[in-house]
Formats: structure tokens, sequence, C-alpha cells
């Protein structure tokens, strides 16, 4: 594989050809209207592209041609394996890109392009691989009834579907829908985040190289209130499945209460609890990767273990080891493969994530360290990782979603405390218990009530495993065969074969 310099990477970016039109029915097409939004690169606030900005009209056309597609079976009546086949050179074809695709995933969002090559790029090209593996492995139902009658329990493509995703893994969130969605048989329409869509549009245009028919992947850009709306609200979209904020996702449910009660999959919100127990035996090790985790991506993760709920007796170990690691998450170039911690997605999302600073001051927590920006010379938006000590979990920085480089220390005194803080929060994503004890790894595991529970270790990560919350982090489960209900429409069949008709 071919290691680039950070000169490298510039030059790179300097020749990038950069896509902007909408892809609808197999053409690369402008908004009805001629509108365009600008896309703003916020590692130094130069204006990469004029995207077109698509609204009502753009949601009938794509809705129109992914029905067409879907009703003449062009893709949705070929047979499983050739859907694997199609998938698997996609997948290929996203390997080959490898660059450019992790050029424009950074450029468009901020984050360092060593996590845009070895994470996004191969976790995206990796799950279109594993889902059109999967589904020619996969078999219907006959149900276990008397013998006069045979019923036949198979699944179907729930039709057109839509997906709406956020910016801080504008790919690979993509993925974790389109994939399972194009492998059972549907036609998609993609409505990436406005400040992200580059990568959605390029994905688009090689999934047409890699043979998907036209129609059957559709990418339309523009703003959520205009484009998520008329897609939540579609009549002609059977599944809206989304991933984004709690709040948007109370959205859709409206959306699809109020036109034709179609399906949804939420993946929402988090406020991560992480419990450090005195009992194991290497805090600073506990220490160190729940800084990682909390740092990586910019923060601006769902699962970002925002809540470091300690034991008291090893607070200041823990804190110190914190303090430690956020040094090497000081903001640099992106374009530098030795960078760690990007720029924060835009100029409006650095602002409000550095109101957390002031709201942790006037709570009464300690800022420890950040809580400013940086390379404000740039022009771009970065943020400096930000520690917050003896919080308590009422405070907004304990209750609230931050989605920037901010960690909140909670101390308590018992696990039992520990597992009541833990659960004190509308959010149910991800959680993890640091413990050399089994039984109290069990207690946290039962006891924690959210989708992904971590034991001394923290987000690790495999296409096999189901992803998603309890509670306000959403419904539904993405990745994983558990992924593929979701796109499909069980149907039973009654066949009579008692003799009597
Ligand atoms: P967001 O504001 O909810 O936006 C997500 C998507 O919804 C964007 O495409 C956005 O479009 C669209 N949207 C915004 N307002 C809308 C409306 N009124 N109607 C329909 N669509 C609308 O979230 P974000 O700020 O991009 O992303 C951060 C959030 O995503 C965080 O809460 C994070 O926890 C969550 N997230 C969850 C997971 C998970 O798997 N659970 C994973 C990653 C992120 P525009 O931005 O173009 O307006
Ligand atoms: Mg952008």
């Amino acid at each position: 594989m071919t290691v680039h310099s950070k000169q490298d990477w510039h030059a790179k970016a300097e020749s990038l050809r950069i896509s902007h039109r909408m892809v609808i029915g197999g053409n690369s097409v402008d908004a009805a209207s001629g509108e365009t939004f600008a896309s703003i690169s916020p590692i130094d606030g130069r204006m990469l592209a004029q995207v077109a900005c698509g609204g009502l009209e753009d949601v009938n056309r794509a809705a129109s041609a992914a029905r067409r597609a879907f009703e003449d079976g062009r893709w949705a009546a070929r047979p499983p394996a050739e859907r694997k086949l199609v998938l698997r050179r996609f997948a290929d074809l996203i390997r080959a890109h490898r660059d450019e695709l992790a050029l424009l995933e950074t450029l468009d969002m901020g984050k360092p392009i060593s996590d845009s090559t070895s994470i996004d790029v191969r976790a995206v090209s990796n799950c279109f691989d594993w889902y059109g593996e999967a589904i020619d492995k996969i078999y219907d139902e006959i149900a276990p009834t008397a013998a006069s009658a045979v019923a036949m329990v198979t699944k179907e493509p729930l039709g057109v579907v839509a997906a709406v995703v956020p910016w801080n893994f504008p790919m690979l969130m993509a993925a974790w829908k389109v994939a399972p969605a194009l492998a059972t048989g549907n036609s998609v329409i993609l409505k990436p985040a406005e400040q992200s869509p580059l990568s959605a549009i390029r994905l688009a245009e090689l999934a047409l190289e890699a043979g998907i028919p036209e129609g059957v992947f559709n990418v339309v850009t523009g703003s959520g209130p205009e484009v998520g709306r008329a897609l939540g609200l579609h009549m002609d979209v059977d599944g809206l499945f989304f991933t984004g904020s709690t709040q948007v996702g109370k959205y859709f449910m409206e959306y699809s209460a109020q036109s034709n009660l179609k399906r949804l999959g939420l993946e929402l919100g988090g406020k991560s609890p992480n419990i450090i127990l005195s009992s194991y035996p290497d805090t600073e090790h506990a220490a160190s990767t729940s800084a990682h985790s909390a740092f990586f991506n910019q923060g601006e993760m769902c699962t970002c273990p925002s809540r470091l709920i300690v034991e008291r007796s090893i607070q200041d170990e823990v804190v110190e080891t914190l303090l430690n690691v956020s040094r090497e998450y000081l903001p640099a170039d992106p374009l530098d493969p030795a960078t760690r911690m990007g720029a924060i997605v835009d100029a409006r999302h650095a602002t409000r994530v550095l109101e957390f600073a002031d709201h942790a001051r006037a709570d009464g927590a300690e800022v420890i360290t950040g809580g400013k920006r940086a390379l404000e010379e740039t022009g771009g938006s970065y943020i400096e990782p930000t520690i917050f000590n003896n919080a308590t979990n009422d405070m907004r920085i304990a209750q609230e979603e931050i989605f920037g480089p901010m960690l909140t220390v909670i101390p308590v005194d018992s696990l039992d405390e520990a597992i009541t803080v833990a659960n004190d929060s509308c959010y149910g994503l991800a959680s993890a218990v640091w413990t050399d004890d089994l039984a109290t790894a069990h207690k946290v595991s039962k006891s924690i009530r959210a989708g992904l529970v971590y034991v001394n270790c923290y987000d690790c990560d495999d296409m096999t495993t189901p992803f998603g919350g309890f509670k306000e982090s959403g419904i539904g489960r993405d990745k994983s065969l558990h992924a593929l209900d979701k796109y499909v429409e069980l149907k039973t069949t009654w066949i009579n074969i008692s003799g009597r008709s």
C-alpha cells in the first residue's frame, strides 16, 4: 500500500476532481431549481465546490426513478448470487479509489487523513463486501404447520428506501444502511449531510461503474428541512433509515405518522458512560484507552465515552493519564498523516461545542485542559482536547451530547453509585466497565440500559455485531445479519395440500 506524506496529500488535494451534482436515475444532475450550496472545508475555510441544492422536485424525481427501477426488477429480481458479485465489485472499486474517497472525506469534514484511509474507506468497502457475501447464504422458512398445508415464510425487499445520514462518518454511516438495503434488493435514495455531501456523490458514481443499475442507488443533496423532510413525508418511500440527532429522529417519527407509516430505523445520539473501577489492575491502561476513544474523530462520535465515571480512590491517577493522552491530540493539519485530531466539522458546530466549556464552569466543574479554539490562523475550525474534572451527573456537560473533544470526569464512591450514574441519562447507546472481576463485569453488563457494553476495552468493532441503542438512542440496529431484517417485509404464503380445495 502506498504511503503518502503530508506534501503528497496537499498536492493530491490541489488536483482533486470534485463531483458536485446529484445522482438520480443513473444521471448526474443539477437541482431542478438550479440552486447550489457551498461545500466548505473546515480545514481552512476554503470552498471545495458548489453542490446541487435539491428540493421537493428532486426528491420526487429520485423517488420515481427508484420506484421504476424497483418495479421492473432490474435489481430486485436478480438472483442474490448476482447481486453479491456486483456488490463485491463495488467494494473493490471503493478500495481502488481509497485515496480519492479518503481525501474527499477529510477535506469535507476535517478528520485526519490517516483515519479516513485506514478506518473509513476500509470499513466502507468491508461493509459492501460483507453484505454482498451474506446475501446468497440466507434461506427463507417453511413453518412447522399441520401436514394439510405448506406455509412459506419469505422475505421481500421493502421497495424504495431512503437513508438520511450525518457528517461524522459520512460514507460509513451511509454504507451501514445502503449495503444491507441493496443486498436485499431495494432501491435507495441517500441524503448526505450538508456539511459532507462529496463522498456520497462519488460513491453513487462508483456504484454505477460497478454495475448497480441506474435508479437503484440515487443521491439527493440538500438541506435536512427540505430534502430530509420531503423523504420522510414521501408517500412512495417505503422505509426511512436515519442516523443523526435524537431531535431529528423524533421528527422522522412525525413524518412517518403524517404520511404512509413508512418503516423507520433510527440511530441517534449518545452520552456513553465509561466506568473505571479501582479493582482493574492497570489503571493507566484503562484511562489511556478511554482518552483515546474520547478524542478519536474529534469526539464527534455517537459512541464517544464522554462520561468517565471513576472510583474516587483512583481519580487522580486516571486524570493524570487523561492529561498525558490529551497532549497527543492537539489539533493539527488533517492532511498530515501524523495528525490524530483534525478540524471540527464547521464553524457553527465548533462554537456550539465551545459553549460547553462555559456551561462546565457555570455549573461548578473544573476545566483542567482545553476549552479553547486552536489554529485560528488557518481559517479552519479547531478545538483543543478538553477535560472537565469533578463534575456531577446533573450538569449539562454530563446530560447533553457535546459531539466534540470534551471528556467529563465524574467521581463516585461505589459500584452501585457508578451504575446509577451510568443509567441516569435519556440515552443508551454505548457503555463500558473496567474490572478484573467476572461477576462485576456481568453485573454491570446486565444493569446498564445500553445497546453496547464494553468490558475492559472500548470501541471494539466488527461487521458481525449489531450496533444501536436503547432509550432515546434509537430504534433498530445497524450492522450484522440482524440489520437485514430492517430492509425486508415478511410474507406468509399458505398452500393447501390436503387434497381438498
Ligand atoms: P442531525 O442534525 O440530526 O442531522 C442528521 C441528518 O438529518 C442530516 O442529513 C441533516 O441534514 C438531516 N436533518 C436535519 N434536520 C432535519 C429535518 N428537520 N428533517 C429531516 N432531516 C433533517 O445530526 P448531525 O449533527 O448531522 O450528526 C450528529 C448526530 O448524529 C449526533 O446526535 C450523533 O450522536 C448522531 N449519530 C448517531 C450515530 C448512531 O449510530 N447512533 C452515529 C453517528 C452519529 P442537514 O445537516 O443537511 O441539514
Ligand atoms: Mg464540508
